[in-house]
């Protein structure tokens, strides 16, 4: 299998514009969108195993780890809940926009700003929180192995149209973000 290239629903692109473009107070809410999402990520997991343990063989203790590289300026949030497949990156973070999408963007598009700052701390509850990875990031990779399967998958974008998803290495269910700092 090799790279491919995907351009993101037209509605996901306008929102990643104004998420990656704009001035925003509360940038630092996409520490918690990230987490929260590795969170749900190992909440999902830890039910499906109740009808499925295979699925947590082996590591049944759920952990997310958060690391950064000053040097490669780079935040890592890394954790063994879920994962996701091949389909399940196409749907989640691109090509389907989840109902939430043009909702925060009218609310955006209505929104005060703050001392003509955007505040975007209500993306998260509209259920397109990862995106805000983009308000500090100018590439966002996400490697991810799905529990139960065997391969893995790097999903990365620099949120300007377009996303790519290929064959990676993993050596344990889960997701890792990394995203490299603007
Ligand atoms: P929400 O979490 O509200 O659904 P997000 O935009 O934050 O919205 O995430 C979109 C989807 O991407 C999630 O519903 C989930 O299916 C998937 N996802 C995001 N992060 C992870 C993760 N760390 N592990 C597994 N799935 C994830």
């Amino acid at each position: 299998a090799a790279k491919e290239t995907y351009s993101f629903q037209t509605e996901v692109g306008r929102l990643l514009d104004i998420v990656a473009g704009s001035l925003y107070s509360n940038r630092e809410i996409f520490l918690r969108e990230l987490v929260s999402n590795a969170s749900d990520a190992c909440d999902r997991l830890r039910y499906l195993a109740i009808t499925s343990p295979s699925l947590v063989e082996g590591d049944q203790q759920f952990r997310i780890e958060i690391s950064l590289d000053a040097k490669a300026k780079t935040i890592t949030i890394r954790d063994n809940g879920v994962g996701m497949n091949h389909d399940d990156l196409l749907e989640t973070l691109g090509t389907i926009a989840r109902s939430g999408t043009a909702a925060y963007l009218e609310t955006l598009d209505k929104g005060d700003k703050k001392n003509g700052k955007r505040d975007l701390s209500l993306i998260g509850q509209f259920g397109v929180g990862f995106y805000s990875a983009f308000m500090v990031s100018d590439r966002v990779d996400v490697v991810t192995r799905k529990a139960g399967e065997a391969e893995a998958w790097l999903w990365s974008s620099d949120g300007k149209g377009e996303f790519s998803i290929e064959p990676a290495e993993r050596d344990e269910r889960g997701t890792t973000v990394t995203l490299h700092i603007k």
